[in-house]
């Protein structure tokens, strides 16, 4: 059991104000593991105090010390890469076969390349009488979901440690294991106090909290897009800083030269990698109709083939749902396909037997999918994709498109300058050509419904920055 009781405020562990607990479970094996603070209004106050007290000094240390934090901060994630990565397969369920490179080493190449960027702070533009700086935005707070905990935490707090801001930071109640053990790495190199502090408990009372808190400077939150709303009207009366990186329903366009066995396949991996509980998930394969059929028998080959069970055996590619709330929710979007008249040719709602314990959805593949069904329009969050057949290229296009949210995409062609040609059709902030690989040196972030914030790289330390116009 990992009991956590206190709350890690003002560089110290203090004794929460809310009262009572949340219990972690892991969703493998339904067992409690953990459990950490239900936090409330008042512990988000002094965290927020503290946060604020750190920053006037915090701000303007020099950037090369605050890139040596940064760099310390790598090592000790580096050292006990293992730790994090146990604690996160048990809280969140992601098999130990992807955990440890997806969820840590992931994360900790993007935390590493801030050592560097934190520089830019202190680069000055002369335009006209005016000399331009780079100033902190000052006390952040940071929302977080569950799915890949440790990966969003270090996209918000790695360019807000290079910027000189502090933070205030709110995990997901599902996963808020993995942060407590990262504050006891914050705690071991000595960052100053009150430059992070990790408030766990409910959205609706930490998450609100700080969202509207007026000495709160900026809000970076990650999560569900109606949830992200609540949080930017929440923020909107203290005109602070709203950063949002929210759902997604993505569109892989396979065209009809792509070599179609690896495309198909490479698209049924995309969505069912961490159970299909991925943002950027390509959930809707737009196939052409004169290679239909055949990409459907690849599709369910791939997919029967895929291995589902205990995230701690090295053959396992897909574990449980998060939680039995996601799995709920998951079950709930397959009877609807089913209901709108979609064809199920790989999965359902049925588990094998061996694995009834613990929140298990099987990979599913519904065929003959309409993109106005709800399935095509509404993030499921869970290991299902959608099938569409297309008539031509812009009739793709239009149906790529045809969506509330723009996060991600995939092109897959016959060749890289034809996909990128396509790739610049899509309304979405990213798009993986031929199979490419996640970038963290790239900015990250949505178009329409899906956020307005960008996260990595030097775009991702923007987001942290104030500019100043000096007149001389
Ligand atoms: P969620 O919106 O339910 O919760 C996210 C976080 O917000 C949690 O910490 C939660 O406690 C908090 N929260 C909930 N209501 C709140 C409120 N009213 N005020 C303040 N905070 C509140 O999302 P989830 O189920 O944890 O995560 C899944 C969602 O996250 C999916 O929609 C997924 O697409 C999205 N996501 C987006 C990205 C991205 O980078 N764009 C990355 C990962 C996940």
């Amino acid at each position: 059991m990992l009991e956590h009781k206190r709350l890690f405020i003002d560089g110290a562990w203090q004794q929460p104000s809310g009262q009572g607990f949340a219990q972690v479970i892991n969703p493998a094996t339904q067992a409690v593991i953990g459990q950490v603070p239900l936090g409330d209004e008042r512990d988000v106050d002094r965290a927020v105090a503290a946060a604020r007290k750190a920053f006037a000094s915090w701000s303007r240390t020099p950037s090369s010390v605050r890139a040596g934090y940064i760099r310390d901060l790598v090592e000790q994630l580096t050292a006990r890469a293992n730790d994090m990565a146990a604690v996160i397969t048990a809280e969140l369920g992601m098999p130990v076969q992807w955990c440890r490179a997806v969820q840590v080493e992931g994360p900790i190449a993007g935390l590493a390349q801030y050592v560097e960027i934190a520089g830019l702070m202190d680069q000055v533009r002369e335009v006209g009488n005016s000399r331009v700086v780079r100033e902190a935005v000052g006390v952040c707070a940071f929302i977080n979901p569950w799915n890949y905990p440790l990966h969003q935490l270090i996209g918000k707090l790695a360019p807000a440690l290079a910027a000189g801001c502090t933070m205030v930071v709110k995990p997901s109640q599902e996963t808020p294991l993995h942060a407590f053990l990262l504050a006891q790495m914050i705690e071991a190199i000595g960052l100053p106090a009150g430059v992070f502090n990790l408030v766990s408990g409910p959205g609706a009372k930490v998450g609100e909290a700080l969202a509207r808190h007026p000495d709160v400077d900026m809000v970076s939150f990650t999560g569900s897009t109606g949830a992200g709303v609540r949080v930017a009207q929440a923020a909107a009366p203290s005109v602070k800083r709203v950063c949002l990186e929210l759902g997604g329903k993505s569109p892989l366009l396979i065209a009809e030269d792509a070599d179609l066995a690896a495309a198909v396949r490479y698209g049924v991996q995309d969505v069912m990698i961490n159970s299909g509980q991925t943002c950027t998930a390509l959930t809707r394969m737009l196939l052409p109709a004169s290679r239909y059929a055949e990409a459907l028998e690849i599709a369910r080959a791939e997919t029967e083939s895929l291995i589902m069970g205990d995230p701690l055996d090295p053959q396992s590619f897909l574990g449980p749902m998060c939680s039995a709330g996601q799995r709920r929710t998951v079950l709930d979007y397959i009877r609807i396909g089913e209901e709108e008249g979609a064809r199920l040719i790989a999965g359902g709602a049925q588990v094998p037997g061996a694995l009834e314990r613990g929140f298990y959805v099987t990979p599913t593949l519904f065929a003959d999918v309409d993109n106005r069904m709800r399935i095509a329009q509404e993030e499921i969050f869970g290991p299902v994709l959608c099938l569409i057949p297309y008539r031509d290229e812009a009739h793709a296009l239009e149906i790529a498109n045809d969506s509330p949210f723009g996060l991600s995409s995939g092109v897959w062609a016959g060749s890289t300058e034809r996909a990128v040609e396509l790739a610049r059709h899509l309304r979405a902030g990213q798009c993986f050509v031929n199979g490419g690989a996640f970038n963290y040196q790239a900015p990250f972030g949505g178009y329409k419904q899906s956020g307005n914030g960008r996260e990595w790289g030097e775009e991702g330390l923007a987001e942290f920055v104030e500019t100043k116009a000096i007149q001389l």
